[in-house]
């Protein structure tokens, strides 16, 4: 992660500055802003919202109450993001949180377990989080977890890209992973990772997190931001980029892409909301696959690396506020809920300085899966606001037994809640979709892609957002000293055949 860094400032005066649109003022594009400007170009980033942030943005509601747009956890596994945060001098802004892993126990409601990481270095600390683990798995299941995953810790990379065709669950069965270790581990990892079940998840995303958490001494630690994302995180980028001549431009709502008349397929300018046109040398889009999907002009649609796009699409997700009248159970941590429609939670009220209530919980919640998938008909991201938090503190009565409940008389009582629905949000990470997500570099000789669902190793992510604004800063500021970067090849039946059906999740 320095070293690109310290390459793309070392690009610094090397070419004539270009002017460079960037569309999307998500993490990704704000990253692929600021790396333009460390490597002397000047960055104009459109956001079409009057808040920065996209997925990870955030605002205050009458009582001045944060609501975000997701509950977002760091790992130490995130080198582009730690070092982007000390090139920010920002580093003091994370809370680390004690190195270890908390589920709730299933068959113990309002119990929890942890997986405790001594200060030992990889993978000794994971062997021992596991090994010193008592209440989750059996020796046995500990012993039968170890065969199934040897391959990936013998062949590396190359297995783990392998297995994106099988589904987490085909996988497990394949190699013989028992399914209480399916139940137990896969499910809430797959919910955490991609808002899914692990007969939808491609494994290639289990195994990847896997990878970096067995390899890396700090990768499986989390932290908790300090604050509020756009003020915390997003503004320093912004503030970055305007330092140095660039700019972040709120409510720009980049309509359509013009493309030159002369049959080059180049873009001309774009076309704002209200009319404004807006010329540039190079263009970027740093977009959610769905909004880049509707904005890709009629020229290219037919181009077999832009078809590539129709089997990707972005997965529902909804995230929930909850503010009680108390104090819960007192957790300073990531929690794995492991119920049926939730995913991961944490009490903000004790993880986060800026939420801090000394008095009162506000758990932050990710329910998940809610779309109408196979195998469940309800379609949860179409529900009411009132039904969704009342299905969630139905499960919440089964992690909090003696805190929450209609029937307690002590019982916790909810103050408010809120719940924001993302109906597109990280792309579906199905089985089968890894090799049709794009290169940066396009063949498109102005415009480049970023995003977290282009292609970079870190899937759909903060970590996969910033690693890919700063492919597609490296991509143009290259580009401008003469150096080309390779397409990545399309798929060859793209070539021939009409692109598959999307996932229709
Ligand atoms: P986005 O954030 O989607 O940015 C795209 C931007 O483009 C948006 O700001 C949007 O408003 C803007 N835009 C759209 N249309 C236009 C237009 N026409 N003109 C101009 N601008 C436009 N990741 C983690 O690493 N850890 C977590 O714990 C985690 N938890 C998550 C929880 C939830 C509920 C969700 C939804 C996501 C979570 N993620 C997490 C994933 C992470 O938030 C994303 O991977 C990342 O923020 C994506 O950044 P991006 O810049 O690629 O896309």
């Amino acid at each position: 992660a320095k070293a690109l860094s310290e390459k793309l400032k070392a690009l610094n005066g090397q070419a004539k500055a270009k002017t460079v649109v960037v569309i999307g003022g998500g993490l990704s594009g704000l990253a692929c802003g600021k790396y333009l400007s460390d490597a002397g170009h000047k960055a104009v980033v459109l956001e079409a919202r009057d808040v920065l942030g996209g997925k990870v943005s955030a605002w205050q509601d009458e009582d001045g109450d944060w609501i975000e747009t997701g509950l977002h956890i760091f790992f130490g596994a995130y080198p582009n993001m730690m070092n982007l945060f000390s090139e920010l001098e920002i580093e003091d802004r994370l809370q680390w949180k004690r190195h270890q892993m908390t589920f709730a126990m299933q068959e113990l409601p309002g119990e929890f377990t942890t997986f405790e990481f001594p200060g030992w270095p990889a993978p000794l600390n994971m062997a021992a989080a596991i090994l010193l683990n008592q209440r989750m798995l059996s020796p046995v299941e500990k012993l039968q977890t170890g065969p199934p995953l040897l391959p990936m810790l013998i062949e590396g990379q190359s297995f783990i890209d392998a297995q994106d065709e099988s589904s987490v669950t085909e996988f497990c069965r394949k190699y013989g992973m028992p399914e209480r270790i399916i139940e137990e581990v896969f499910i809430p990892m797959a919910k955490a990772l991609d808002f899914i079940d692990p007969d939808k998840l491609s494994m290639t995303v289990v195994l990847t997190a896997m990878n970096r958490f067995i390899n890396e001494t700090d990768g499986s630690q989390t932290a908790f931001l300090d604050g509020n994302q756009p003020d915390r995180l997003c503004k320093p980028m912004k503030e970055h980029i305007e330092a140095r001549g660039g700019e972040v431009r709120l409510g720009a709502i980049v309509e359509e892409i013009v493309l030159e008349t002369n049959e080059t397929t180049a873009v001309r300018h774009l076309r704002l909301r209200g009319g404004e046109i807006l010329q540039a040398d190079e263009y970027v889009s740093a977009l959610p696959v769905d909004v880049f999907k509707r904005l890709i002009p009629a020229a290219w649609s037919t181009m077999p690396f832009f078809r590539q796009l129709d089997n990707l699409e972005g997965i529902p997700v909804i995230n929930i506020h909850l503010w009680f009248d108390r104090k819960l159970k007192n957790i300073d941590a990531l929690c794995f809920s492991r119920s049926p429609l939730l995913s991961v939670y944490a009490d903000m009220s004790t993880c986060c300085k800026e939420y801090h209530d000394s008095e009162r919980s506000m758990l932050e919640l990710v329910f998940a899966p809610c779309a109408a998938i196979a195998g469940s008909s309800v379609n949860w991201i179409a529900k009411s606001d009132e039904e969704i938090v009342e299905a969630t503190m139905k499960e919440l009565e089964r992690l909090f037994p003696t805190e929450i409940g209609e029937n307690l008389p002590d019982g916790a009582r909810l103050r408010k809640s809120r719940v924001v629905k993302v109906p597109r949000s990280v792309y579906a990470a199905v089985p089968g979709r890894n090799k049709f997500r794009p290169s940066q570099a396009t063949p498109i000789s102005n415009f480049t892609l970023a995003g977290d669902w282009t292609s970079q190793k870190f899937l759909g992510s903060m970590e996969g957002a910033v690693l890919a604004g700063k492919l597609a800063a490296q991509v143009v500021a290259e580009g401008a000293i003469g150096k080309a970067h390779q397409v990545k090849t399309v798929p060859d039946f793209i070539q021939e055949e009409p692109a598959k059906a999307p996932v229709g999740l």
